[in-house]
């Protein structure tokens, strides 16, 4: 269980997170969607224990987060931020291998490193240097990177902060089944996406934060609507059903004249 009750963040005086609830489950994804500057960004972090709350708590196995020691969390829980900075002329595998934990013996984290790079279709991309790739490549290393941690670790949640922001569609679709197969495999996901479609589609729940508040929560189908679209971004659009799950078209959405 990895749960964070009423969890509020203040700066200065302002409350970027008022009161939110999140709980992961192994074998489930939840998805967080809503406009910039909701918080979303700002509640992974404090998931992943990066941030401290100024309210609330954060609980992983049933023990508040301030309590456990970075090594033992970073066996708990793997976290891609919205934005990674590379200053050093790293190879794509040392960037990787930098999720591979101390206690796995060199050769199986080398194996590792292959086997994930392998899974975000960059096979070959090893020896390349990591500020030569695109930012789609870049980004889809910080997955493997991400990747070999929880593999490293202990049925590992993932905590993923718009993975797929500056992939390609098939990319994209990769970075959700890699996702799923995590999740199918025991461990918890959260994932921060912008695209409501991709989000319906891929979350077993969904939670919608507006101005550092949960305005809705629950399966994709009882979330979106037009109602809570209008409410989250001020577009006005008509939601459509698919057996699978709902969805929008943008060409149905009007901004506010
Ligand atoms: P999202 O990821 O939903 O786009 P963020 O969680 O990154 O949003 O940020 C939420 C709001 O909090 C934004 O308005 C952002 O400017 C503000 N914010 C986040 N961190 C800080 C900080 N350390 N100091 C001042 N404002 C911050
Ligand atoms: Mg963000």
């Amino acid at each position: 269980m990895y749960a964070a009750r009423a969890i509020r963040y203040e700066v200065r005086g302002r409350a970027i997170l008022d009161g939110v609830d999140l709980r992961l489950t192994p074998g489930k994804i939840v998805a967080v969607v809503g406009p910039n500057g909701a918080g979303k960004s700002t509640l992974l972090k404090i998931m992943a224990g990066e941030r401290r709350a100024t309210g609330g708590n954060v609980l992983l196995d049933d023990r508040d987060l301030t309590e456990w020691k970075p090594a033992d969390l970073a066996r708990r829980r793997a976290v891609l931020p919205q934005s990674i900075e590379v200053v050093f002329p790293f190879l794509v595998s040392e960037v990787v291998a930098l999720g591979s934990s101390q206690r796995v013996p060199r050769s199986e984290a080398a194996a590792l490193v292959s086997r994930a790079l392998s899974a975000v279709d960059l096979a070959d991309f090893g020896r390349r240097v990591y500020g030569t790739l695109s930012g789609g490549e870049q980004q889809r290393v910080q997955f493997a990177r991400v990747l070999v941690q929880a593999w490293s670790g202990e049925g590992a949640y993932l905590l993923l902060d718009e993975p797929n922001a500056s992939l390609d569609l098939s990319h994209q679709l990769l970075i959700l089944r890699l996702a799923r197969t995590h999740a199918e495999s025991g461990g918890g996901v959260l994932m921060v996406l912008h695209d409501l479609n991709l989000a319906a589609m891929v979350a077993d729940e969904l939670i919608a934060l507006k101005d550092g508040c949960r305005i809705a929560a629950g399966p994709p189908e009882h979330v979106i609507t037009d109602q809570l679209i209008a409410a989250l971004y001020g577009v006005h659009a008509s939601v459509r059903g698919v057996p699978d799950g709902p969805f929008i078209l943008p060409q149905t959405a009007r901004l506010p004249a």
